[in-house]
């Protein structure tokens, strides 16, 4: 089996923390070969083994460590993959550390506390710190695995996978509880011209200002997702076809006066169709409706929004 490697490549301990230097490794072994360490390394170990969700494993490890440490606050950050938990309450005194394996980087913890931390206090939280660093690393990584699958790598919006996933969520939503919830799908208009007159490297720019674009025109609550080629489709739920159609064309104004970029480029536009949901539509059906809906706007000159019958 791999030895693991030492707490001491694991994290290290930043520079802004008073530097302990001093402290003597005999100090360290002497603390861990305490009994009731022991049992609580191990307790915490088969704990944040339990779970992938790392906010659940800053839970246990904040709620564990005061039986060792009086701590009053703790907080995860990992900036690339997008988390920051945190645990507790603030206080003036910090305990920062950075989490390292051999060949990678899995974010920063930082303990407070209104009173200092003592070098025997600060000795057992870093004792207990290596038994963190590869349950927070599996959970990221798991974390960035399940993204990656529900979303469109070029550009950055949800998959027909996670449009699956939502559609059958709202339209639960809707039968339950008598909800509105309406669809915008959206295409771009003659994008084969795109490629063609601009090569295939401009078309993925344009693919993914229109995401963006599209993304930026809505509420929070709304999702936008790729359904594949120059094809998207707006979720919104709570919202009447009134209010999707008015939502559809303030997207496609924004897109009319979009910038590509630099040089000569295309204008681009898009056609849509809006689609509102009926008692007794599947996910199916009510894609359906807008589509029809969108190739009315194309047959009818493109450049706008059309509403399903
Ligand atoms: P319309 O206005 O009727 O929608 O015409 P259109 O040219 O947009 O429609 P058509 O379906 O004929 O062409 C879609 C084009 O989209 C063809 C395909 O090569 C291109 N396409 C699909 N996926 C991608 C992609 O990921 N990147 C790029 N650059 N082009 C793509
Ligand atoms: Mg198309
Ligand atoms: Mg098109």
């Amino acid at each position: 089996m791999a030895s693991h490697p030492s707490p001491d490549q694991l994290f290290k301990r930043e520079k802004k923390v008073t530097p302990l230097d001093s402290r003597r490794v005999t100090q360290r072994r002497s603390e861990r070969s305490n009994a009731f360490m022991q049992e609580l390394r191990l307790r915490i170990s088969s704990l944040l083994q339990t779970t992938l969700d790392a906010e659940r494993i800053v839970g246990y490890f904040f709620q564990e460590v005061q039986s060792a440490v009086a701590v009053d606050g703790m907080v995860y950050r990992h900036d690339i993959a997008g988390i920051h938990f945190s645990q507790g309450t603030k206080g003036a005194h910090k305990a920062s550390y950075q989490l390292n394996t051999t060949d990678d980087y899995f974010g920063e913890v930082e303990f407070t506390r209104r009173k200092r931390f003592t070098e025997s206090e600060l000795v057992k939280l870093e004792s207990l710190l290596d038994l963190f660093v590869y349950p927070i690393r599996n959970a990221v990584r798991y974390q960035d695995a399940l993204r990656s699958a529900l979303t469109d790598p070029l550009t950055g919006v949800g998959n027909r996978l996670s449009l699956s996933n939502a559609l059958k969520r709202e339209l639960e939503l809707c039968r339950r509880y008598d909800r509105e919830l309406s669809i915008l799908l959206l295409d771009i208009d003659r994008f084969k011209t795109v490629n063609d007159l601009f090569g295939h490297h401009v078309g993925d720019q344009v693919l993914k200002t229109v995401a963006d674009i599209t993304c930026q025109s809505l509420r929070d609550a709304d999702s936008v997702y790729r359904l594949g080629g120059e094809e998207f489709l707006v979720l919104m739920s709570n919202t009447s076809l009134e209010d999707a159609t008015n939502i559809g064309d303030r997207i496609r104004r924004n897109i009319v006066h979009c910038e590509i970029g630099p040089g000569s480029r295309p204008d681009i536009t898009v056609s849509m169709g809006a689609a509102a949901y009926k008692a007794g539509m599947t996910t199916d059906t009510l894609i359906q409706a807008a589509d029809k809906a969108m190739y009315k706007a194309k047959h009818n000159g493109r450049n706008q929004v059309q509403q399903a019958t």
